[in-house]
């Protein structure tokens, strides 16, 4: 018999899985709460008698990602970890140390289909998505690595979460589940290149999550040539989902706008950007390029950062800079490729 893979069950089908083994139903939240704690091994699971213990190691079992690489930044105390699944693919994603904490930057695909010319993600395209079990064991895998809690998840390694929807709700709910990991709402942050359809859809969930949209260009000439995404969702319909997505969740978008040298990180790009935004429930940060081997764009310098950023809060709108890190490990954002194994 093959045996089964209980991470990635919900409460209920763990429930429906334990009836089945003619087990009550409460021994579902105890086996659930001890997987979300990073136990792999039933025999471990304490509260549990030893008959069920012998019952679950004969049909099911729990899987974990493994390291396959590790790189500690020197200039910080950022991590990337390379994950290796049990597919054999791989994904990366970036333990960062803040003040509040431990932020877990996760990937939500294989790869990335979406060919933003700025970010090393995307080539080689898309292989699949991930399911929402190997996106919480990304977040596991580091708090077992490192013995610490997270405390915030931001969806912003590789890959287009927006297009990976259903995964994406669940690992949600298990990050905020307080059987689980017992995130709060708005310290689970989604970043999207603007697939409208489905910020929509995120907006009538229920799950005033913050949400993040790649913007990166004040109009739809500058958007065009460096998002292939804003063919198919313009810069005026995605505002406009937006839009609904404060309605229904009274939450403030953050914006990230990427500054390229003399691409979009002019002064009438600053402007054109705080007439765009104004009125808009928003945050502006700005990320300043990090580079990408083989393309030929450069990070704006600081002077034109700060400029940038001086017209656009004179203008009232919200902003910050991005503090990069984990630059020299090639962990800061749109660094992040699909590593592949060697024989
Ligand atoms: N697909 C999602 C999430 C992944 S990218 C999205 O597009 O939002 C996470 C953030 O890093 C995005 O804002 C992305 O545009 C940005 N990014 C990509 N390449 C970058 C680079 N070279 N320098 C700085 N930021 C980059």
């Amino acid at each position: 018999m093959n045996k089964i893979n209980l991470k990635g069950y919900t409460l209920t089908q763990m429930e429906e899985f334990l009836k089945q083994l003619g087990e009550p139903a409460y021994r579902a939240k105890q086996i659930f709460k001890w997987i979300y704690k990073g136990q792999t091994q039933f025999e471990n699971m304490t509260d549990l008698p030893k008959k069920l213990i012998k019952k679950l190691e004969n049909s099911a079992y729990i899987s974990m990602v493994n390291i396959y690489k590790k790189y500690e930044s020197d200039i910080d105390e950022t991590v990337k970890y390379i994950f290796l699944l049990e597919d054999r693919n791989m994904v990366e994603s970036v333990k960062m140390k803040y003040s509040f904490g431990i932020t877990a930057c996760i990937s939500s695909q294989v790869g990335c289909p979406m060919g933003c010319v700025f970010c090393a993600s995307t080539e080689g395209g898309i292989v699949r998505n991930l399911s929402w079990g190997e996106m919480t064991d990304e977040v596991l895998a580091i708090e077992n690595d490192s013995n610490e809690k997270v405390s915030r998840v931001v969806v912003m390694g590789s890959g287009e979460p927006l297009l990976n929807y259903e995964e994406l709700i669940q690992f949600l709910k298990v990050m905020n589940s307080p059987l689980a990991f017992n995130i709060s709402l708005r310290r689970l942050t989604v970043s999207t290149c603007g697939i409208v359809p489905g910020i929509i859809r995120l907006s009538e969930e229920g799950m005033p999550i913050t949400l993040a949209v790649s913007l990166h260009a004040p109009n739809d000439d500058i958007r065009n040539s460096l998002m292939p995404i804003n063919k198919q969702y313009p810069i005026l319909q995605l505002l406009d989902a937006c839009k609904y997505y404060i309605i229904k969740t009274k939450r403030r978008i953050t914006f990230e706008y990427v500054l390229i040298s003399n691409i979009n990180d002019t002064e009438q790009c600053a402007q054109e950007l705080s007439n765009l935004l104004e009125d808009l429930l928003c945050h502006v940060n700005l990320i300043p390029l990090n580079p990408v081997e083989g393309k030929n764009l450069n990070r704006s310098d600081p002077v034109r950062v700060r400029r940038f950023e001086k017209i656009l809060l004179d203008e009232g709108i919200s902003t910050t800079v991005r503090r990069e890190m984990g630059g020299d490990i090639k962990a800061a954002c749109g660094q992040l490729r699909r590593s592949l194994l060697m024989g």
